[in-house]
């Protein structure tokens, strides 16, 4: 028996029967030989790792643009804190904690410069729109490994597809459990540091956020994040893990905590205000792509075969971080010093 063998067994014993288990994964778009040391999430969680678009969610904005300061998230963090939620919650309920891993550690890899800035605008301009849950998914098949991409299983790829995120509803009862898992862990994550960062970037005081939130919630970071990590793994125990669920009170105090920072954080000018800027930025140097397509695909583009130009300037685009936007921006559009003395 190989060591992979031996590990998939283990989920014999460990997981519930709702699981998602690592022998019995529908597989990889392009079949291949199962690592013997590996079940096959693990793997794909080393895959997502290891990936260059992951070491570009270092420098992309999670809300605060370009943040000079130390201590606010990025889209990077965001992800550690997303894949840290996930498995103590799929851990705390018996579920295939390495496809919550590899699922959140893909979920944003798509994501544009700029936070939901750089989004809208590509949304906006490329023929057909943009979501950043399709690019993450564009990533991993095709962008990833020279068009070759990291051909995972379907049960990660379906995950990063599940994963979409807006004002609706925090659930999808419909996915497996541990895309389930993400997604909830993903809300879970943002709302509470979002928050957390709002505070630190001035935009709000502690006692800002409605009283009945704080009351529900609690008064800090770490108690938020601990009181709905609990309050989802008790109520999805005992909906017999028919679904990854909040309770009614902590749901809705979570829906007010939402509300809130879309209208006092999101949505204010004093932050929007940047996104403005950065929204320019974005439209001019997709624009210059368009204009010299030629010299876009000899110099810049990745080339896929039969690709329109606008998908690959939006590729381009959506795979910068936001110091690489600027400094190309600054490079393409602004005079530069002469530099021999
Ligand atoms: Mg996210």
């Amino acid at each position: 028996m190989t060591i992979r063998e031996s590990l998939e067994q283990q989920e014999d014993l460990i997981l519930c029967d709702q699981a998602t288990f690592s022998r019995r994964t529908r597989g990889r778009p392009r079949p291949e030989p199962a690592c013997d040391i590996r079940p096959a999430f693990q793997h794909d969680r080393d895959r997502v790792l290891h990936c260059k678009a992951f070491r570009r969610l270092k420098h992309k904005t999670q809300v605060f643009l370009a943040p000079a300061g130390d201590h606010y998230r990025t889209r990077l963090t965001h992800t550690l804190e997303v894949s840290q939620i996930g498995r103590t919650l799929a851990r705390a309920l018996r579920l295939n904690e390495s496809l919550v891993e590899a699922i959140a550690l893909a979920h944003d890899l798509g994501h544009t410069p700029f936070g939901h800035a750089g989004e809208t605008v590509l949304a906006r301009l490329r023929p057909g729109g943009f979501h950043h849950s399709l690019q993450s998914l564009r990533v991993v098949d095709f962008l990833e490994k020279a068009g070759q991409g990291l051909n995972l299983t379907h049960e990660v790829r379906d995950g990063i597809l599940q994963h979409t995120k807006g004002k609706g509803d925090l659930l999808l009862a419909a996915a497996p459990l541990e895309a389930q898992v993400v997604r909830i862990s993903d809300a879970v994550a943002y709302l509470t540091a979002d928050a957390d960062d709002a505070v630190r970037a001035g935009v709000l005081t502690p006692e800002d956020i409605p009283e009945a939130v704080r009351r529900t919630l609690g008064e800090t970071h770490g108690m938020r994040i601990d009181t709905m990590v609990r309050d989802v793994v008790r109520h999805t125990l005992e909906r017999g893990l028919e679904a990854v669920v909040m309770g009614p009170e902590v749901h809705e105090a979570t829906m007010g905590l939402r509300e809130f920072l879309y209208e006092r954080v999101y949505d204010n000018p004093a932050v929007h205000g940047d996104f403005v800027k950065a929204t320019k930025i974005l439209e001019e140097l997709y624009d210059y792509f368009l204009r010299r397509p030629d010299w876009f695909l000899d110099n810049l583009a990745q080339p896929i075969p039969g690709a329109e130009i606008e998908d690959l300037a939006t590729d381009f685009i959506a795979g910068m971080t936001d110091r690489y936007a600027l400094a190309l921006y600054e490079n393409l559009f602004m005079p530069q010093p002469w530099k021999v003395f």
